[in-house]
């Protein structure tokens, strides 16, 4: 299996850095004002959450990141 690595960047020291699917999270909700994906910046240790398109869910979730479906509470 190819190693996939994800370019990201922290708004919080504006670090610029590669992260591997494990350092990644994604969260799958009903809109997509609720699919964001997070990670811990490796520079600052900064906790970043991002809101992910229909491509950043696509691409996170062949690169093999660990996803969490995200379930409204009013249905
Ligand atoms: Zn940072």
């Amino acid at each position: 299996m190819v190693p996939v690595v994800f370019r990201a960047g922290c708004p919080d020291c504006r670090g610029s850095f590669e992260l591997t699917a494990s350092a990644l999270r994604l969260a799958i909700g009903a809109t997509s004002k609720t699919t964001f994906y997070s990670f811990t910046c490796p520079d600052c240790g900064a906790a970043v959450r991002k809101p992910a398109g229909e491509r950043i869910v696509e691409l996170l979730t062949g690169g093999g990141v660990r996803t969490l479906r995200l379930h409204s509470a009013v249905q």
